[in-house]
This record gives C-alpha cells, sequence and structure tokens, in this order.
C-alpha cells in the first residue's frame, strides 16, 4: 500500500511552497488508494510553536487535505530515536565522538581556508572509548563510506550522485541525547511506513546522508521524489511581495481553497494544456512523470483568474455559504459578519449571481455587496457624486415618485417604470440609471441596475432615493 506524508516543521505558517508539497503528497495517496500522513516535526523546541502546529493544521483542513489517522508530534518519538542510535552504535555503524566545540569550530577553519565545504574529520571514527576526555558529553555519529559515491534514484531528478567524500560522518544524537533531523525522520518514515517521499529538492543532500542510515539498519528506503522549489515571477527566490505568504493570508485575500488547490496544482505539474481540475480529475490524473524539473512560477495575476473562473462557475448556495465561512477571516471582514442578518443573507443570496460575475476573490465580492450593509445616508464616493448633478436629482424626483405607485416590485416592474421615465423626461436611459445606481449604491459600478433595486427593496430603494433626490 502506499503511504505518503507531509512532514511540516511548525516553525512558521502553513507557507505556499509546504501547501503545495502536502497537496502533491495527497493526490499521490488518493491516486494510489493509499494513506496519507500528517507529521509535526517539531524537534526543534526553541524554534517550534504551537501557534504554527494550530496554523499548519487549520491550513491544511481549509484546503481540503484532510490526512489518515491522528497526527505523529517528532519529538515525542525521541525515546524511539535514540534507541535506534543505540542500537546502530551496538552494531558498530555508529560511535561516540567526543570531539570539542573548538576542534569543530577549527575543522571548519581550516576548510573555509581551503575552500571547502565544512566536514567532520572522522577524528573517533576507530578510537576506543577508553580515551574518552572525562567530562565530555559525546555526540553519536553515523560511521559514512568514505570512498566511492551515493546515488539516488528520484523520481522528478533522476539519478543523483554525491561523492562520498563529501558526506562526512553526521550527528545523529547530540550530547544532550536529542536526535537530529537526520536521525529523527529516517526513523519516523520507517516506523510510519511511508513508501514514497515527496518533497522540496532543498533536501536532496538530505536523501543522500539518509541513505546511509537506511543502508546500516538495512531497512528498505522509501522512494522519493524531490520537487523543484516555487520561484518568484522574476525567478528570483519567492519573497512575500511575490506570493511567499501562509495559507492563511490566501484566505484573507479571498480565495477559494478549490481555486489554490488548482492553482497549486499547476505550479509545476502539467499534462498538456489543461488549466482546470476539479479535485477528483486531479487525483485520477496526478503523476510524478509530469511535476517539472525547473522551478515554477508563482503568478498572482494567474491564480487571480483562476480563483475568478471558480467564483463564476461555483453555485450560488454554496459560494454564499463559503462566502458566510470565510467572512471572519477577510480583510473587514469581521465587521460585515456581525451585521449579516437574515434579511442581509436573504439579499447576498439574491445579489450574488450579479456580484459572482464582477469579481475574481472574495473581498472584491464582498466589496461589490458593500451597498447592501452601507447605512443611509449612503457616502457616495466621487465618481458617484459628480454623476448626480441637479438635473439628476430632478430627474430622480420624478422617478421615485413613479416608483412609489408600484402595486408589485420586481427587476421587471421596476425597469419598465425607469425606462417611461426616460422617455418622458426626453433623457437616455443612461442618464437616468448612473444616478440611480450612484443613488442607490453610492457607487458607479454594481450588479445589473433593476437588480439592485429588487434586491434592496421598495422600503430601502425608496429611502435612499429620496435622501438623494431632493
Ligand atoms: N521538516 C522538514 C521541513 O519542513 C521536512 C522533512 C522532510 O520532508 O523530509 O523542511
Amino acid at each position: 500500500q502506499v503511504v505518503t506524508r507531509f512532514a511540516p516543521s511548525p516553525t512558521g505558517f502553513l507557507h505556499i511552497g509546504g501547501a503545495r508539497t502536502a497537496l502533491f503528497n495527497w493526490l499521490y495517496a488518493k491516486r494510489h488508494g493509499g494513506r496519507f500522513l500528517l507529521r509535526i516535526e517539531d524537534t526543534d523546541r526553541e524554534r517550534s510553536t504551537q501557534g504554527a502546529i494550530d496554523a499548519i493544521l487549520d491550513g491544511m483542513r481549509w484546503l481540503g487535505l484532510d490526512w489518515d489517522g491522528d497526527v505523529t508530534y517528532q519529538f515525542a518519538r525521541a525515546p524511539r530515536h535514540r534507541e535506534i542510535a543505540e542500537e546502530l552504535l551496538a552494531k558498530g555503524k555508529a560511535y561516540r565522538c567526543y570531539a570539542s566545540a573548538q576542534e569543530l569550530e577549527e575543522m571548519r577553519e581550516t576548510a573555509r581556508a581551503e575552500g571547502r565545504p565544512p566536514r567532520y574529520d572522522g577524528r573517533w571514527r576507530d578510537r576506543d572509548a577508553s580515551e574518552a576526555p572525562a567530562g565530555v558529553a559525546p555526540v553519536i555519529r553515523l560511521k559514512t563510506p568514505q570512498e566511492g559515491e551515493t546515488a539516488i534514484e528520484d523520481a522528478v531528478q533522476g539519478r543523483v550522485v554525491f561523492p562520498n567524500k563529501d558526506i562526512d560522518d553526521f550527528v545523529l544524537l547530540r550530547s544532550d541525547g536529542a536526535p537530529t533531523y537526520m536521525l529523527a525522520v529516517v526513523v519516523d518514515d520507517h516506523d510510519m511506513g511511508v513508501t514514497q517521499i515527496i518533497r522540496g529538492d532543498d533536501h536532496l543532500t538530505n536523501a543522500a546522508r539518509q541513505k546511509h542510515i537506511y543502508d546500516a539498519l538495512g531497512w528498505e528506503a522509501p522512494r522519493l521524489a524531490h520537487i523543484p522549489l516555487i520561484h518568484g515571477p522574476d525567478g528570483a527566490k519567492l519573497s512575500k511581495r511575490h506570493g511567499a505568504l501562509g495559507v492563511d493570508a490566501y484566505r484573507a485575500m479571498g480565495y477559494l481553497p478549490a481555486a489554490l488547490r488548482n492553482y497549486l496544482l499547476r505550479l509545476g505539474w502539467s499534462q498538456g494544456d489543461r488549466e482546470f481540475f476539479s479535485t477528483q480529475e486531479m487525483i485520477e490524473a496526478f503523476d510524478l512523470e509530469s511535476i517539472h524539473r525547473s522551478p515554477a512560477r508563482f503568478d498572482f495575476v494567474k491564480l487571480e483568474n483562476m480563483n475568478g473562473h471558480y467564483l463564476r462557475s461555483s453555485e450560488d448556495a454554496e459560494l454564499l455559504a463559503e462566502l458566510i465561512a470565510t467572512l471572519p477571516y477577510l480583510e473587514g471582514g469581521a465587521a460585515l459578519a456581525a451585521r449579516l442578518d437574515e434579511t442581509r443573507k436573504a439579499q447576498l443570496a439574491a445579489a450574488m449571481p450579479g456580484l459572482k460575475a464582477r469579481a475574481k476573490t472574495l473581498n472584491e465580492l464582498i466589496d461589490g455587496a458593500a451597498f447592501l450593509f452601507a447605512e443611509r445616508p449612503l457616502t457616495l464616493d466621487a465618481k458617484a457624486a459628480v454623476l448626480l448633478s441637479p438635473a439628476a436629482r430632478a430627474h430622480l424626483s420624478v422617478l421615485t415618485e413613479k416608483l412609489a405607485t408600484l402595486e408589485e416590485w420586481s427587476a421587471a416592474a421596476t425597469e419598465n417604470i425607469v425606462r417611461e421615465t426616460a422617455a418622458a423626461q426626453g433623457v437616455k436611459l443612461g442618464d437616468l440609471a448612473q444616478p440611480l445606481r450612484a443613488a442607490l449604491t453610492g457607487r458607479t459600478t454594481s450588479p445589473g441596475i433593476f437588480d439592485v433595486l429588487a434586491i434592496l427593496g421598495e422600503e430601502e430603494s425608496l429611502a435612499r432615493l429620496r435622501d438623494q433626490a431632493a
């Protein structure tokens, strides 16, 4: 059975690259009827925070990336990691190293002077424990092969070869008994039955080291897929301005989880030119072969357009539910949420077809709905104020009194009156409809004006018009 995992370190938010890694692992597991596990790598006690853990779990849930079974917390497994370090020691595959901080610094200095990467020189590899200096707590290091090379077979990168002279006897267990990332990851992946690792290619060199731990333990290593990192639109490392944000920021900007999933899928994976994939379609299509070998570039415009597509193709009722659920997270949304009574919910529902046609994000959508939440008398924006000339206000007065005689208030009925009035006043429809929009919404853009009349209802519409008509 296929088992994948997502293994974030809870030292910050669930950033966009992590979310894509999680999605790929989730899709691969679903594609193969396997399991997708979540492991929080909280061994770095200084930098791991509960806030970050919550943000990761919350972000995964929001993106719909549900994991199987309980979350594994790596720190809680430290006794197991120590046990394996001891086992390697007992098998002669690892050794205690008593090199002092000063000795290690000297090794680094020498490496720097010779212009090569720092490397532990293996000075305790063959020494006897009886030579151990008193009062020095040792670390445990893995005995790695000193000659030859280590080859990694990677589904994305192909065969990658590392000369063993570049891989030193790295630390498995620190002097305080804390396992290193290198050891913990291997032991956890093994114990969790992980069969396929998909992660960022910044871990590729770690893979070579981890292979030596698997070999020393006689364990079968999971298959590997190291995916290129996400870059900014300029090809440089992804910066905040260019999208290196937490998933929560995308929620606050009003992106739909389904749209973000689709965008993340296409960020470094493609089959032909096809852009849109429903979740079911992604599961059916996902494969490691179609992951790109070169870094994807993050493109906000494309994400926005994709989100607009998802907004327009959402069912009105579903979209309303999504909007209401997301409102507290949206910029300025909390204030609106507080004022969302049943009347406004019904108005929003009625306005949804017009609103979603004009918006690319939920933020734009609530901005378009601002007229529903506006308090009388409305504050007009500058362009709207210009439309309400004395002549326009006079026409509006006539219109208002005609509308007041309507027996049945509907978009069609109000449209008839507006058309008749424009004709009777000898003005073009637009010359009446534009000031009408300004008076009803305070703006020059809105959903269709007759829909606005219908949604606001007779009482509120007439009141807003009388506020301006004077
Ligand atoms: N915890 C590591 C990270 O967040 C990932 C380890 C792995 O995927 O093997 O970068």
